[in-house]
């Protein structure tokens, strides 16, 4: 038996004013996922337990059969994984982003101007976290550069207990009340406020104003936690795994699992990823003796985050008729019995652009059990109207791995 899940990020949303009160999934021409809805078995998951926030890292842990309650150790130590950072069990991970702060003289009196610093090249990243590295690192701390913005600082013998913010969700807002508090607060914050002396004069932040673009002027601290003790999905489930995705989040979490990691030329995280190379790498990884592998794509999330409506369609549309049914086809060619699982690992609803913790629709086609689901259509609607509904993800999982 082979088994495919297809997780297309944030693809639950709400019924939508712009798309005449139908949400993506609802109006979005869809025929081989609606195939597979009408021969196999829909329903809702909850993927996001009510005592964690609705991040893609709880989401996608619950969608791999992790139970978030009892894996999840923060968001970092799960990047750090991908950008190769080899934790200690007394080290934590804190998320360092490279952000755009607005101009005013004292550090506490400027806004979050960018989160992303104009979405920094990696290139340009790595010359300046390696600048702050040689800088600010002492024994107790190691900066690592990751990708675009999103890089890691490392504290040895440390411990959890410093509250932050993500930058992402104060936008243009005065970063006063958001410096870091707690345990390492007053640390951490004199950090940042350093990191902006270091790097707003820095000839490549100079380079990007001159160019228009904002400059990466200082380091934004969050998302701290602990090395992750994920059991390895082979013992788990007893299956070969592998994972394909853009984003280092998920990436991470297929390291932490001791999963392959498949690498994708062109796969980017946005809709014009490279979704047939996806879908070929996968089939590809089955027929090298895989029995599982977990597609990743990021595009509707970031659509719905945009609030573009009518990327968000095409972007489920692209899934589609390339991955679906490249995969479909492939496999039915290839003879051997076959499970998919095609969801969203969490809604991202296009009127609120960010995540929210609701249900998500499901379907589970097995090559070897046909159904008829009575439902023709793959849509947050019928698969509520299913009646069929899983608590957490890691129960639906069992069904879909076990059964
Ligand atoms: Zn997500």
């Amino acid at each position: 038996m082979k088994y495919v899940v297809i997780l297309g990020d944030g693809m639950a949303d709400y019924p939508n004013e712009a798309l005449g009160g139908k949400t993506p999934l609802d109006v979005a021409v869809k025929p081989n996922i609606d195939r597979l809805c009408e021969k196999g078995e829909i329903g809702l998951v909850k993927t996001v337990p009510d005592n964690l926030k609705p991040g893609s890292d709880v989401a996608n842990l619950s969608m791999m059969g992790y139970a978030p309650d009892k894996y999840y150790s923060g968001r970092s130590p799960l990047e750090a994984l991908s950008i190769g950072i080899d934790l200690k069990d007394s080290d934590i991970a804190i998320r360092c982003n490279l952000v755009t702060l607005s101009d005013e003289k004292n550090y506490e009196d400027k806004r979050m101007a960018d989160y992303s610093a104009g979405e920094i090249s990696t290139q340009e990243a790595k010359e300046l976290i390696e600048y702050v590295a040689s800088r600010l690192s002492t024994e107790k701390l190691d900066f690592y550069a990751g990708v675009s913005y999103r890089h890691c600082l490392v504290v040895h013998d440390a411990q959890l207990g410093t509250d932050f913010t993500p930058p992402h969700d104060i936008s243009d807002k005065y970063i006063k009340e958001y410096l870091p508090k707690g345990r390492y607060g007053e640390i951490m914050t004199r950090l940042m406020v350093e990191s902006y002396a270091i790097l707003k004069d820095h000839p490549v932040n100079i380079k990007r104003i001159a160019e228009g673009k904002n400059p990466a002027n200082s380091i934004w601290l969050w998302g701290e936690g602990t090395k992750p003790a994920l059991t390895s999905f082979e013992e788990k489930y007893g299956l070969k795994g592998c994972v394909i995705s853009a984003v280092d989040l998920i990436k991470g979490i297929g390291i932490g699992a001791k999963m392959n990691v498949i690498e994708v030329p062109g796969a980017t995280g946005t809709y014009h990823t490279n979704f047939k190379g996806k879908a070929e790498y996968a089939v590809n990884a089955l027929k090298d003796g895989y029995d599982y592998v977990y597609i990743h794509m990021e595009a509707p999330d970031e659509c719905g985050h945009q609030g573009d409506v009518e990327n968000k369609v095409k972007s489920i549309e692209l899934i589609d008729s390339i991955v679906v049914k490249y995969i479909v086809e492939q496999l039915d060619a290839l003879g051997e019995s076959y499970k998919i699982l095609i969801a969203p690992d969490h809604p991202t609803p296009l009127a609120l652009k960010t995540h929210t913790r609701d249900a998500v629709p499901f379907i589970i086609y097995s090559s070897d059990e046909v159904k008829s689901s009575g439902f023709a259509e793959y849509n947050e609607k019928t698969c509520k109207q299913s009646g069929n509904y899983y608590e957490d993800g890691e129960s639906l999982i069992n069904k879909f791995l076990k059964e």
